[in-house]
């Protein structure tokens, strides 16, 4: 079983910091495999620190590049991470750059050209109004080939959403960073364990913690695998 978390910030903001080597300390001390990275998306920010992590650690660090679609060249940014440094997956966070993750004009052109490279999206996906489940229904419906991730799990007020949507959408994946175990068991239980995906949002958890409480989401060993790493190994094709 590789044990695998799907949510990490690697860089420096104003409030944050983590780099690659503090992210492999945690990593390490609770017994985690690989972790999935990209840009803290506050203000300007650029792709360099993940690019920099993964060539430091590139049998554990797995990097996915952020974008604000409200930039010319978010694109051509995406294309180069993909194709020149081997970024395996996009992460938008819609509430932060101040736009709909529903926005054609905005996102579809990012849409089709991670369609193009096989990679998933992983969008921040509190109950928030620009990135809210019905928000992630209408893409998951307009780009039924793209593998699409819905970051905390409509937590706090619309998990049920995003349950529902979950099960309607074969490529909708719910994470379940930040939220609490109730709401991922419940999840598990409605949309099956297929399509949960475990994360943390590190540096901004207690590590230990957000990975020791995934040992309740399930009793069920199988799902439970699924659940820490197998989903999204078999997303990313490791
Ligand atoms: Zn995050």
């Amino acid at each position: 079983m590789t044990i695998i978390d799907a949510h990490n910030h690697v860089g420096t903001i104003k409030k944050a910091h983590q780099s690659g080597a503090d992210l492999v300390a945690k990593l390490d001390k609770a017994g985690v495999e690989k972790a999935v990275m990209f840009p803290f998306v506050e203000g300007d920010f650029s792709n360099e620190p993940i690019r920099d992590a993964h060539r430091e650690f590139p049998d554990r660090l797995i990097p996915y590049c952020a974008v604000n679609p409200w930039n010319d060249t978010a694109v051509d940014d995406v294309r180069r991470c993909v194709e020149t440094y081997g970024f395996k997956g996009l992460k938008l966070h819609p509430t932060i750059g101040g736009y709909h993750l529903s926005d054609p004009k905005l996102c579809d052109p990012l849409f089709a050209v991670c369609e193009g490279y096989g990679i998933p999206i992983v969008v921040h996906g509190a109950s928030d109004l620009y990135n809210c489940p019905p928000e992630f229904a209408l893409m998951a419906e307009r780009f039924p080939n793209v593998t699409l991730i819905m970051a905390h799990m409509g937590f706090f007020w619309s998990v049920d959403q995003a349950i529902r949507f979950a099960i309607q959408y074969p490529n909708l994946y719910l994470e379940t960073s930040r939220a609490p175990i109730f709401e991922i068991q419940t999840a598990v239980r409605e949309v099956g364990a297929d399509k949960v995906i475990w994360g943390t949002d590190s540096p901004f958890v207690d590590y230990a913690f957000e990975f020791q409480k995934m040992s309740s989401a399930t009793d069920d060993a199988d799902a439970y695998s699924k659940i820490v790493g197998g989903n999204i190994a078999r997303i990313l094709k490791l």
